[in-house]
């Protein structure tokens, strides 16, 4: 069989070599030259610099304020320097809670006392760390002292509560216990406090990340019945970073809200536990038995209450300000210095954080090792690469969007992309961004060798995608939030992505005192090959972004990405409308009443509001006048034009990003400004596409998503006026 399809696979291989023979933004000549570097770029890179640099940053734990953090922070300026980098060490001070009092008891109808400890274990010697490791707790959790039954919402997520109204519980003035994941974990106590809880514990069911999936630590990956996920529950669909200084850098004097009107603390305590400490509380409670989707794997059987469990939980924060050091290093450009590639990772984490940064940290610095060395070599980056290294990301992306907030007007000017970069492990590669850079990253991602399968990580990538149901193309995800990259794309309209390699390296560790150098080289990316796979993508894009004669923002499939955006949201309408209109029937005929057991009650259904037709033809207009604008600039031949035309035209491309931006940003989040992208108020981390129109749609307020109809057709509009100075230019 293998034999068979050989010929043909080597007939593909051909058409795609040549499919990609020049590289988007290069001129034949200069194509070969850049690929020439790539190469060499590429066979610097050395796996064993990233093994050592993260058995020394990932030694002892390194969150935001310790003295550990401040001397990775040293270590890497050093490196740099050595380099041949100009350095600076960017600092603000920063609101960062540390818990001095952390009580959970069961009070009735038994009594237990949480543990709140995870244990070391066998041959890791960085989990034996003792009173160096961080308590395991929710940052920006307020302070609270509640007592009151005990109610298990499952994910804890808008369903959920759905769920619960139909039967009839109300979680008022109780204690809410919530599964991890179904959402980012801030979400969770944000809508038990909207529906009127006074406090929330968010536990790991074994069923995601634990015994179900696979041996616990250490004998495997997975989380043991002691491992706690520690995490940030700031309001960050509001707005991300300091939680005192929102809109504005954390400088040492500037001016700060008073710690009871941030409003991106939580309004009741949080608590995050390990399903060891979960386990008595759940087996207390009674009421009716869950719905089948959400019982976890313990053993026993899950109840929703309310009670008769009822729990104490305590928390006090000591609220101090710390220091945030941001590392910033520029190589700067040989031909266009006032042209910067930025290129992040962040270097705190919850624990020691293996994996989550270092691994995408370690990646960073020997691209930054590499091309200095090609640069002294005689191949200097054409634009000025920056690289960064952020602080304080875990608590809130705090680092970057402080060091953004400081510089948005010399960022507006100066910054060509942005590329950031988190934990990585084995796998498939994921990228998200601009689409306006997919065709380029694809690109990349065609040239780059999968270290497993000797194919190209974006064959890998396609075989997965098919898999799963998808198409046999290369595309990147839109991007909600998570990382560093929000201030750049979302508040500041700079282009972005985020890469990393995954989907092979699956465990429990995140966020926990597990996650280790001996659990990493054990179980996520053991021989760091992703890591160098990883300093291979993002490195030869960066170089590309530095080194292109016109720079490689492609226009056709940023617009049929629109177009499918536009497709999906006017769908949910639809959709939505047949779902009233059924129901409404249903209800009428009696059919819900009919079916109900009377043994299991739930609350009667009710007639649900129509859903009214709204008009898309603003958006739809300008989404065809865009399709002719972009097609006259993708026939041009702007390679050949002369290099002050081509200067010009790499100006205006540079600030195309900002123009979907809208200044009065999203309704009741003003600091998201971008219109195509952002962080679901109600998924945290996950994105919403459109998300004016979405989000109005989603959440009903009908007079709103045609007024968003309207400004983000405004926003579109602003787009083509863009595109059709670019066809000008190129007359
Ligand atoms: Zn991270």
């Amino acid at each position: 069989m293998k034999n068979k399809l050989f010929p043909l696979l080597l007939l593909l291989g051909a058409i795609s070599v040549t499919a990609q023979d020049r590289i988007i933004g290069f001129s034949e000549k200069a194509s070969e030259a850049q690929k020439e570097l790539e190469a060499d770029y590429e066979k610097q890179l050395s796996a064993d610099n990233l093994d050592q640099w993260m058995k020394l940053l990932a030694a002892e734990p390194h969150w935001v304020g310790t003295e550990y953090g401040e001397k990775n922070v040293k270590w890497m300026e050093k490196q740099f320097k050595s380099w041949g980098y100009k350095t600076e060490i960017d600092t603000y001070h920063v609101l960062f809670p540390y818990p001095k009092v952390r009580v959970l008891e069961l009070t009735a109808p038994t009594t237990y006392s949480a543990k709140l400890e995870a244990v070391a274990v066998e041959g890791d010697p960085y989990t034996a760390q003792g009173d160096k490791l961080l308590p395991s707790y929710n940052a920006f959790s307020t302070d609270g002292d509640v007592e009151a039954e005990l109610v298990f919402v499952n994910y804890g997520i808008p369903s959920d509560y759905d769920e619960l109204e139909k039967l009839g519980i109300d979680v008022k003035g109780k204690i809410v216990i919530a599964k991890y994941y179904g959402s980012w974990r801030g979400i969770k106590p944000k809508l038990a406090a909207e529906k009127g809880a006074i406090g929330c514990i968010i536990y790991s069911d074994p069923e995601d990340d634990g015994y179900a999936q696979g041996d616990v630590y250490p004998e495997g990956p997975y989380k043991n019945k002691t491992g706690v996920q520690r995490g940030s529950v700031m309001d960050m669909p509001l707005y991300p970073g300091d939680v005192l200084t929102p809109g504005y850098a954390a400088t040492k004097d500037a001016k700060r809200l008073k710690r009871e009107d941030a409003p991106t603390i939580t309004k009741i305590p949080v608590l995050p536990i390990s399903y060891e400490d979960a386990q008595p509380l759940l087996e207390a409670l009674k009421g009716p038995v869950a719905p089948a989707s959400w019982r976890g794997a313990l053993p026993l059987t899950y109840h929703i209450g309310p009670g008769p469990a009822k729990v104490h939980l305590k928390l006090e924060f000591d609220w101090q300000l710390k220091p945030a050091h941001n590392l910033i290093a520029t190589l700067e450009g040989d031909e266009f210095p006032d042209e910067w590639v930025i290129r992040g990772n962040h270097h705190d984490a919850w624990v020691h954080g293996a994996s989550d940064p270092i691994s995408g940290m370690v990646a960073l610095l020997e691209e930054a090792r590499v091309v200095a060395k090609l640069a002294k070599a005689g191949n200097k980056p054409k634009r000025t690469l920056v690289y960064c290294a952020w602080d304080a990301e875990e608590p809130g992306l705090i680092g970057s969007t402080e060091w953004v907030e400081d510089h948005i007007p010399e960022l507006k000017e100066k910054a060509v992309a942005y590329i950031n970069t988190d934990g990585n492990s084995r796998g498939y590669l994921g990228a998200g961004g601009s689409h306006s850079l997919q065709a380029m990253v694809s690109q990349v991602a065609h040239a780059v060798t999968d270290p497993q399968k000797g194919v190209s990580v974006a064959e890998r990538r396609k075989a997965a995608n098919v898999m799963r149901g998808g198409d046999n193309s290369f595309k990147l995800s839109a991007l909600g939030s998570g990382s560093d990259y929000t201030p750049f794309i979302q508040h500041t309209g700079i282009a972005s992505l985020n890469l990393g390699y995954g989907g092979e390296g699956s465990g429990g560790e995140y966020h926990t005192i597990y996650d280790t150098y001996s659990h990493y080289t054990r179980f996520k990316d053991p021989g760091f090959d992703y890591g160098v796979a990883l300093a291979n993508t993002a490195g030869r894009i960066s170089l590309r972004l530095a080194n292109a004669e016109v720079l490689p923002f492609e226009l056709t499939q940023w617009h049929s990405t629109i177009e499918t955006y536009l497709g999906e949201v006017m769908k949910t309408l639809e959709d939505m409308r047949a779902e009233v209109e059924k129901h409404n029937k249903l209800v009428s005929a009696d059919t819900y009443e009919l079916v109900m057991d009377p043994k299991k009650p739930i609350a009667p259904a009710k007639m649900k509001e129509e859903v009214p037709y709204l008009d898309f033809s603003p958006i739809q207009n300008v989404v065809a006048d865009l399709k002719k604008s972009i097609a006259t600039f993708s026939k041009a031949d702007v390679l050949a034009l002369s290099g002050a035309k081509k200067a010009q035209i790499n100006q205006q491309l540079m600030g195309m990003e900002q123009v979907l931006l809208q200044d009065k940003g999203l309704p009741r989040r003003d600091w998201f400004k971008h219109q195509i992208y952002a962080p679901g108020f109600y998924t945290g981390y996950g994105v919403k596409t459109l998300p004016g129109v979405r989000e109005a749609i989603e959440q009903q307020e009908w007079k709103e998503a045609q007024e968003q109809i309207g400004v983000l057709a405004t926003t579109l509009k602003n787009f083509d006026v863009q595109v059709q100075q670019l066809n000008s230019m190129v007359q």
